[in-house]
């Protein structure tokens, strides 16, 4: 072993590779680890990190309307942009600085470089020139917003990556998607006063969830004053001479705004890292094709987190990275668990869901029981705010087991971190019932509802 530089060198310095890094270096391993732009990746640097600041920043729009009615008088609000990016800056360079310690207090070495393969054991550091050996090497370079090139005029678009760093703020914009990003940004967008409208090509927002959560974050949003433009596409954007743009719609519309945001999904970051060199097989999207265990075709070379487009989320890359290292070095092979993995979408009001939609229990199960609640939370009450909360939980008749649990409003990310522990160790629905309340709370719903609202055997609802 000692004839390769590292025992493991890892590209990419986001959330995934990191861990692996530290982790393996704390084994007593031999780690180096680069990264071409900042520690953090993805998740601190341009992605949930600054997004969640953004959607703090974005609710006290509500936060002060709400607070008349519970007798206080706010002098009239502004916003300033400029403070929340520059506070925003310096947050993100504390947690970036946080990463880099933790990895270096490891004894993984830091390697501040892109780096590409050469063979299967031989990476080149663009930054000098270096050529340095591994004897495992891990790559962990997660993705990028897909630019859509297929659209034309979309060099005049900005992306999430972009959002974070604007020199001023819009008065109005247009999103186009329906996914996590263009509906978390289109509320923060909204709630910070920006003209916005959702331009997405389905039916309604958030394909894949439990369609009452689609409906009635549908339904909140537009109450709010975002437009949601479904079953269109942006066609064509052009610049004006004043600088904002044109954005041609397939439903004949043309709309103008001062910037147009594309969500339309993350690929892979895999363009010119020698992957071909190395003999390491990709699939039709880029991504890098790995086993269970996260090992690619070449037996030494391993892939976690976005840039293999299994699950793009923050935890599941972590997640994948330990279990990367118990395989490659704590002789454990350990594949990690991508099953009933809990997630919150951060738009306004706030969706946390686990397990199982409706329609895919219905699919999945003879016969479900559904439990569902929709009612107006405590605090909407003195403030006035005629927006509803949503509880749902979808049972499996047969098993009693809880298999799908989705809630829209306030805190309901931080509920569903709760209740993926339940549901993962596969709790049932009289666990549920026999559960004491926390009173007064919104959750509470979530144990009191001891009646289904209706049940669907074979697909067909009955109630
Ligand atoms: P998503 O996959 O969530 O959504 C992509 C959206 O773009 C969908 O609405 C999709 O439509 C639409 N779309 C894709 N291609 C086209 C096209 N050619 N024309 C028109 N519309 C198109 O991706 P995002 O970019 O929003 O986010 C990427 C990933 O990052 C997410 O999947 C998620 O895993 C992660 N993420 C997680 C967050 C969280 O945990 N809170 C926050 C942000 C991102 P359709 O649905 O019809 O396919």
């Amino acid at each position: 072993m000692a004839a390769y530089d590292y025992d493991l060198f890892v590209i990419g310095g986001g959330s995934g590779g990191v861990r692996a890094a530290r982790v393996a270096a704390a084994l007593g391993k031999r780690v180096a680890i680069a990264e071409e732009y900042r520690f953090g990746g993805t998740c601190v640097i341009r992605g949930c990190v600054p997004k969640k600041l953004f959607v703090y920043a974005s609710q006290y729009s509500e936060h002060f309307e709400d607070a008349a009615g519970y007798g206080w008088s706010v002098p009239p609000a502004s916003f300033d942009w400029n403070t929340l990016l520059a506070n925003k800056d310096r947050e993100i360079a504390r947690l970036e600085g946080l990463y880099r310690r933790n990895v270096e207090s490891s004894g993984a070495t830091i390697l501040d470089s892109r780096a590409e393969l050469v063979d299967r054991h031989t990476v080149r550091l663009v930054a000098d020139g270096r050529i340095v050996s591994a004897d495992q090497i891990l790559i962990a370079t997660g993705g990028h917003p897909s630019p859509h090139p297929a659209l034309k005029g979309h060099e005049h678009c900005i992306t999430s990556n972009e959002a974070f760093h604007l020199k001023t703020l819009p008065q109005s914009i247009m999103v186009g998607g329906g996914g996590y990003i263009a509906v978390e940004f289109a509320n923060i967008f909204h709630g910070l006063g920006v003209e916005t409208t959702l331009v997405y090509r389905g039916m309604k927002i958030l394909n894949h969830f439990d369609d009452d959560l689609r409906t009635g974050l549908q339904e909140a949003m537009s109450n709010k004053g975002i437009e949601i433009v479904c079953r269109a596409v942006a066609e064509e954007v052009v610049r004006r001479d004043d600088g904002r743009l044109d954005v041609r719609l397939s439903n004949g519309d043309t709309r103008t705004v001062d910037q147009f945001m594309l969500a339309m999904g993350r690929s892979p970051n895999t363009e010119g890292l020698g992957l071909a060199a190395a003999g390491v097989a990709t699939g039709p999207t880029g991504a890098i094709l790995v086993d269970r265990y996260s090992r690619t075709n070449v037996d030494n070379i391993w892939a976690i987190g976005d840039v293999t487009d299994r699950v793009q989320l923050t935890p599941v890359a972590i997640h994948e990275a330990m279990c990367f290292v118990e395989t490659a070095f704590r002789n454990n092979p350990t594949a990690p668990d991508h099953d009933l993995i809990a997630t919150a979408v951060f738009s306004q009001p706030e969706i946390g869901t686990v397990g199982l939609p409706e329609h895919e229990a219905a699919k999945a199960f003879e016969e479900i029981e559904v439990y569902r609640a929709s009612f107006r939370p405590m605090r909407n009450t003195l403030s006035g705010r005629d927006e509803k909360m949503l509880m749902k939980l979808i049972v499996d008749a047969a098993s009693r087991k809880v298999v799908g649990a989705h809630i829209m409003g306030t805190d309901a990310g931080e509920m569903a971190q709760l209740l993926g522990i339940p549901l993962k160790a596969g709790v049932t629905k009289d666990d549920f019932d026999r559960t004491m309340a926390v009173h007064p709370t919104a959750a509470e719903e979530l144990v009191t509802m001891y009646k289904p609202s209706y049940r669907v055997r074979k697909g067909e609802r009955i109630d």
